[in-house]
């Protein structure tokens, strides 16, 4: 087991650091419009695309995404080349660049503008500290842009957008968009976040579609190792999403600010298993080459992210304050459904609890000085936040199994919370998970938070999971967890609650 650790580990603390009247090749102005937005984009190599943008001009600057590529001068425009643009009436316009992957240029606001370029796909030529999965990347099956890599955008807010596709005939376009004509690669995108925080894959893959009470999970597969498998991938994918919609008791019900119905994944080979996640989007690459345990890896990273779909995206923190409930107890959930689907046995999931998990926790200096509440500490102290909200989760659920003998856990304060704030804009605060959980285990949990949620104290899980009826102990940084040979019907019914079997 401790052969998976260091690449578990550099893997996971990268990922959690994912119209009207529009005419085919133009903008129609019309009385009292939506403004309009249309890209064309001809991949028809796997070199490069090639991008027009007809648009309603805004302002004088166009931009492409402000997130990443933060290692270049000219950011995304690093790769971009060819750049002109015209008037409606066929008149060139100066276009000057600017630093940060900008440039200006002069039209009269709401005047009609098409811009061309081209996008170079030597992005791996580059070094990328997240590593190319959230970049661009050609295999010999087809191409990977993320949205940042590949749009310049003009103003902002919402404007109707439609981005259509030129590939060659028996290729296939895998985005996370609203298909507007289901024989075309034609999408209507809500505004300009949605089209740069997405990712696009075009090429001779496979794609497969889980459709469930309106949403849909998109799963793209491309190469022929990993088509070989598509059986394993489209169990585990739907296996987890089974198993999250029957936890919570519905498909993810997003905030009307930020509403979604669709999420995607990307599973291509690639020479390093990676993973990375932008907007609704997951891209997998996996290594065939790698160590069998290590390539469980994405198999948690897509776990992971799925379950934020709900923790995180249906119901969601006030504040950083919350973290912990958000990143460590949706860790819990990934490991109860990598169980579930059969992922992870029982000794699997001890082995990692101890082997990533408490290895992680025992070794960050944070633990025993800072709160787990210190939300903005996540990345500088993984341990603590997301090994610390793992372990008040795993001790938390024991809490309330105990206390209802089973008849109630940690599940129904996940479902409380779907519940209640599900599909509102209203976000929950660290009193009220301390509430509910209160209100659920009949008995007040002020000291559990004021010891080791909001206090430092480091959780002795070792304890919990002795009450819960397993045979658990903390020697020389190891968490060492395994069953009894004799135990009561009702400590195998709350450990295999643990396991997320029941
Ligand atoms: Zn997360």
């Amino acid at each position: 087991m401790t052969r998976i650790i260091y690449p578990l580990l550099i893997f996971l603390m990268t990922l959690f650091t994912w119209s009207p009247c529009t005419a085919e090749n133009g903008l129609t102005k019309k009385a009292n419009p939506k403004r309009e937005a249309h890209y064309e984009i001809s991949i028809m190599d796997l070199d490069h695309a090639m991008v027009s943008y007809t648009f309603e001009a805004n302002d004088s600057i166009l931009r492409m995404s402000s997130a990443g590529a933060n290692q270049f001068e000219k950011r995304w425009a690093t790769f971009v080349s060819g750049l002109s643009a015209v008037s409606e009436g066929g008149e060139n316009i100066d276009i000057n660049p600017l630093p940060e992957g900008r440039w200006s240029y002069e039209a009269e606001k709401g005047s009609i503008i098409k811009l061309s370029y081209r996008v170079n796909l030597d992005h791996e030529k580059h070094d990328w500290s997240g590593g190319i999965d959230g970049v661009a990347y050609k295999r010999d099956h087809g191409v990977f842009y993320s949205g940042r890599s590949l749009f310049v955008m003009n103003g902002t807010g919402s404007p109707s957008i439609t981005v259509n596709f030129e590939v060659p005939e028996d290729w296939k376009v895998s985005t996370v968009w609203d298909r507007i004509d289901p024989g075309k690669h034609r999408f209507e995108v809500h505004n300009y976040d949605e089209l740069s925080e997405s990712m696009i894959f075009a090429g001779e893959h496979e794609q497969f579609l889980f459709k469930r009470e309106g949403f849909e999970l998109l799963l793209a597969l491309g190469g022929k190792e990993i088509i070989a498998k598509k059986q394993e991938y489209e169990n585990l994918a739907s296996g987890v999403l089974d198993y999250y919609i029957e936890l919570m008791g519905g498909v993810p019900n997003p905030s009307p600010q930020n509403p979604f119905h669709r999420a995607l994944v990307i599973i291509n080979p690639y020479e390093q298993a990676d993973g990375e996640v932008i907007g609704n989007s997951i891209s997998i690459l996996e290594s065939t080459q790698a160590d069998p345990m290590a390539q469980m890896m994405w198999r948690f990273v897509y776990a992971h992210e799925l379950f934020h779909l709900w923790n995180g995206k249906s119901f969601f923190p006030s504040d950083m304050r919350c973290e912990w409930f958000k990143e460590g107890v949706s860790n819990y959930y990934t490991l109860k459904a990598l169980h579930r689907v059969g992922v992870l046995n029982e000794e699997s999931f001890f082995a990692l609890l101890n082997g990533f998990f408490y290895k992680k926790y025992a070794s960050d200096p944070g633990v025993g000085s800072l709160s787990i509440t210190d939300g903005n500490e996540k990345h500088d102290h993984w341990g603590l936040v997301y090994s610390g909200g793992l372990f008040a989760g795993i001790s938390q659920d024991i809490i309330i199994r105990k206390a209802t003998n089973n008849e109630l856990s940690l599940d129904d304060i996940m479902r409380g919370l779907f519940n209640d704030f599900g599909g509102t804009n209203q976000s929950y605060t660290l009193e009220d998970v301390q509430n509910s959980i209160s209100s659920l285990s009949g008995g007040d949990q002020t000291e559990f938070f004021n010891t080791y949620i909001v206090g430092s104290r480091k959780i002795p899980l070792d304890k919990y999971l002795n009450k819960a009826g397993l045979q658990a102990e903390i020697e020389d940084g190891q968490l060492n967890v395994s069953r009894r040979k004799e135990e009561s019907v009702e400590e195998d019914k709350m450990i295999e609650g643990l396991l997320g079997e029941n």
